[in-house]
């Protein structure tokens, strides 16, 4: 598909290739000079497939791929028994975005009667 072909949803214009700033709501974090097409008559503006993957590119570069959608999220997870200690599981994505392996270290900081905040240090050497 080439990109002169991509007429504007909105207007039926035609798309010219362009930049923008692309803002990731979630983590208010903005990406200057992003490729995008951009209409010529109503300046809207819309990524293809490749714009998308040049977007994520970055983002795995800056280390914040993945997190728009752990932000704020409550995920409920069951204590249980390990030897003698109770232990709370690291749910999959939560592992993968933060990167963490066997031997982190964690701080565990009481907030409240039934409030516990969690914080990710260096990998233990
Ligand atoms: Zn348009």
């Amino acid at each position: 598909m080439k990109l002169e072909e991509i007429s504007c949803p909105e207007c039926s214009s035609i798309m010219r290739p362009a930049t923008t700033d692309h803002l990731i709501d979630d983590l208010d974090i903005t990406i200057h000079n992003v490729p995008c097409l951009k209409c010529s008559r109503c300046g809207n503006e819309l990524y293809t497939s490749d714009h998308v993957e040049l977007i994520q590119e970055k983002m795995k570069k800056l280390g914040i791929f993945g997190w728009g959608s752990l932000i704020g999220k409550e995920i409920e997870m069951t204590v249980t028994e390990s030897g003698r200690r109770l232990v709370i599981g690291i749910p999959k994505e939560v592992e993968r975005t933060f990167g963490l392996k066997p031997g982190v270290k964690a701080k565990i900081k009481v907030k409240g009667i039934d409030d516990l905040e969690v914080t990710f240090g260096e990998t233990a050497t």
